[in-house]
């Protein structure tokens, strides 16, 4: 499940936050998914959602939901104007028509000047409780870091053209040592001996996948683990993603791939907490 299908999934049971940053370069697909997002949450269908037959997403459909707004700085640097925050702070004033929540979707948020930001700086310190911002930009980099620490980051792939395998993979291999599935990712982990290049790839990936999981959860060289059911503790997810910084070198020298991945296996899943030496 990447990033997208779990935030639907929190939209589809109204765990909604106030703001969110949609990252990613173009083509990731930020504007359609803004839209997704707000059209889940306002879906009232009894089941999955969106249903694309209640009111709130025939209305969508027809562009004419009263409680999605969208604005934008499409003209490149500073397009995203002063006046357009202003009109975004009247507008907040008004209480939603058809639900429990206003959306508004503001895309290229990395086009306003200060002027502009310190404007919407405003707004996030103190929206209406039914107010959801769902802001888009190329690069979290180029927004600053007052708003950045009132937002849900949000990073998005370039939706690829075929599926990614390594990802699938990667976070199959993830699971397995979180739960403690010691022979099933001993058997996923086997299966790439053949592919020195793939394994690195799918090594990159899982350290990525731990990183990001750990950040989610807040766990972070904790003690805690990201469930009870769960086996590891933050600290050893931790120390795992450091371990593959090795095998990854390792792997990309000569080292032999099949026994290089099964001390990995056998490090995962083992309670030690500080890596010995690999090599
Ligand atoms: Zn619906």
């Amino acid at each position: 499940m990447d990033n997208r299908d779990r935030l639907l999934q929190s939209a589809a049971i109204g765990r909604i936050s106030h703001a969110y940053l949609i990252s990613g370069q173009e083509g990731a697909g930020k504007r359609d998914f803004a839209r997704d997002f707000a059209r889940t949450a306002l879906c009232s269908g009894a089941g999955d959602k969106p249903c694309g037959q209640c009111k709130s997403c025939r209305k969508f459909a027809n562009q004419t939901h009263p409680d999605i707004k969208e604005y934008s700085g499409d003209g490149g640097k500073n397009s995203f104007h002063i006046e357009t925050v202003r009109g975004i702070r009247t507008d907040l004033y008004v209480t939603p028509t058809e639900s429990d929540y206003k959306f508004y979707l503001l895309f290229n948020v990395e086009n306003m000047n200060i002027h502009a930001h310190n404007a919407f700086l405003k707004i996030l310190e103190e929206p209406p409780r039914y107010a959801v911002f769902l802001l888009t930009c190329d690069n979290p980099k180029a927004i600053p870091s007052t708003i950045l620490s009132r937002t849900m980051n949000i990073p998005l792939n370039k939706i690829h053209d075929e599926p990614d395998e390594s990802y699938a993979i990667a976070e199959e291999i993830a699971v397995c040592m979180i739960k403690g599935q010691e022979y099933r990712s001993a058997s996923l982990l086997g299966a790439l001996e053949g592919d020195r290049k793939q394994a690195i790839k799918i090594m990159v990936r899982l350290g990525e996948i731990l990183a990001e999981k750990l950040k989610k959860n807040a766990i972070e060289k904790s003690g805690k683990k990201i469930n009870s059911q769960n086996h590891l503790t933050g600290r050893k997810i931790n120390s795992i993603i450091i371990l593959l910084e090795d095998i990854i070198s390792a792997l990309e020298g000569n080292a032999n791939v099949a026994l290089t991945l099964s001390y990995l296996n056998i490090y995962a899943h083992n309670q030690q907490e500080v890596p010995g030496h690999s090599r």
